[in-house]
């Protein structure tokens, strides 16, 4: 490959302007490391709406290629885990952010930052999972580890509508849950429950200020909203249960009170899926592979052009998207 279509996010150093350009890069544009990955599929999760309008500091170096995920097969490689043709994904280590990411048709990134794509998996559906969709893994792995059983009663997914939290929603429901949605989009009740929820709750229950301790609901959560959402969460997680949290689409504060940990024994368990490590990583797409029906995930996956990237961006920050979108790059 000569040259490539790209996605360039730039910034003047004086005015600060942000502005994304269709541009082409050549192999000798991109950054150092010891894969090259001709990538097929990308998507577009909340962290690249940041990135592609420049409402978040997601992107800390620029001229920057965004895009946070990729799917894509090995064109070369010195990295000992990986070879020519290697069909293999990558989320998050600050690709897109610092390092130029997944909106381009080359990317050269470290091997250590790759996963072999599972063969149950086509790209463009390891892309329809992406970040988001790990990340809900990763939430509800956590949950498990925590002894959150279904026997243990219901469990609480918000923004449910959303990336991360209709994968949530799909998975836990598949695994025997009792899934509690809450959503601010009324109209989305109904594919809620087509993913397998068992109840819908308004956002508006848990968006206002509450007391610091409230009638006991779920035995554990799946929050991807953060803020006064996640204080009210808390505040009604039943004794001994626990609360994932991943997301800030409500907000990065924490208005809340010790009273649920102190007098409930209700414990908070954070998730990071951009520094996790491979291990942790495999273990999530295995479970992926298992207990997310794939049907279910085509239904929540809508493809965007490139051409439209930026304004999927804004539509995603503006809650509007509705479970996840994939793009085709190569
Ligand atoms: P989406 O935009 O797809 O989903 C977010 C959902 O949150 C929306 O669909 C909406 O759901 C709800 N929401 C949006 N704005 C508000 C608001 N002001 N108040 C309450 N609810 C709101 O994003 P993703 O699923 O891709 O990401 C979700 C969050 O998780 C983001 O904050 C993201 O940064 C974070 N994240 C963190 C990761 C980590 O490693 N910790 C990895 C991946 C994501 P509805 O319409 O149903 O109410």
């Amino acid at each position: 490959m000569t040259d490539f279509p790209a996605l360039i996010v730039s910034r003047d150093d004086a005015t600060k302007a942000y502005a994304v350009t269709r541009s082409r890069l050549s192999e000798a544009d991109l950054m150092p490391g010891d894969v090259t990955v001709a990538v097929e599929w990308s998507t577009v999760n909340y962290k690249d709406g940041l990135a592609l309008t420049g409402k978040g500091p997601v992107v800390r170096r620029f001229p920057m290629v965004p895009g946070i995920d990729f799917a894509g097969r090995v064109t070369a490689s010195g990295h000992p885990d990986f070879t020519v043709g290697d069909e293999v994904i990558l989320n998050g280590w600050g690709v897109g952010e610092v390092h130029f990411g997944a909106y381009a048709g080359l990317a050269r990134v470290k091997g250590d930052w790759l996963i072999k794509r599972p063969a149950e998996l086509s790209a463009r559906r390891a892309m329809a999972i992406g970040t988001a969709g790990y990340t809900a893994m990763l939430a509800i792995l956590a949950l498990e580890r925590h002894a959150i059983t279904p026997a243990r009663g219901p469990v609480l997914v918000t923004g449910a509508a959303g990336g991360v939290g209709s994968i949530a929603v799909a998975v836990l429901a598949r695994l025997g849950y009792t899934v509690l949605a809450s959503t601010g989009r009324p109209q989305e009740a109904d594919y809620l429950r087509q993913l397998g929820a068992g109840d819908i709750v308004e956002r508006s229950e848990l968006s206002a200020p509450g007391k610091p301790l409230g009638r006991e609901r779920w035995a554990g959560a799946v929050d991807s909203v953060g803020s006064t959402t996640l204080a009210n969460v808390l505040a009604q997680t039943s004794y001994g249960g626990a609360v994932a949290a991943c997301g800030l689409a409500g907000g990065a504060d924490l208005p809340a009170t010790v009273m649920p940990f102190i007098l409930r024994g209700v414990s908070l368990l954070g998730i990071d899926s951009v520094n996790a490590p491979i291990s942790i990583r495999e273990e999530a797409y295995r479970r992926l592979v298992r207990d997310l029906d794939f049907d279910q995930l085509d239904r929540l996956t809508t493809e965007v052009e490139f051409a439209d990237l930026v304004d999927v961006g804004h539509d995603i920050l503006a809650g509007k998207v509705r479970g996840r979108v994939v793009v085709k790059i190569g």
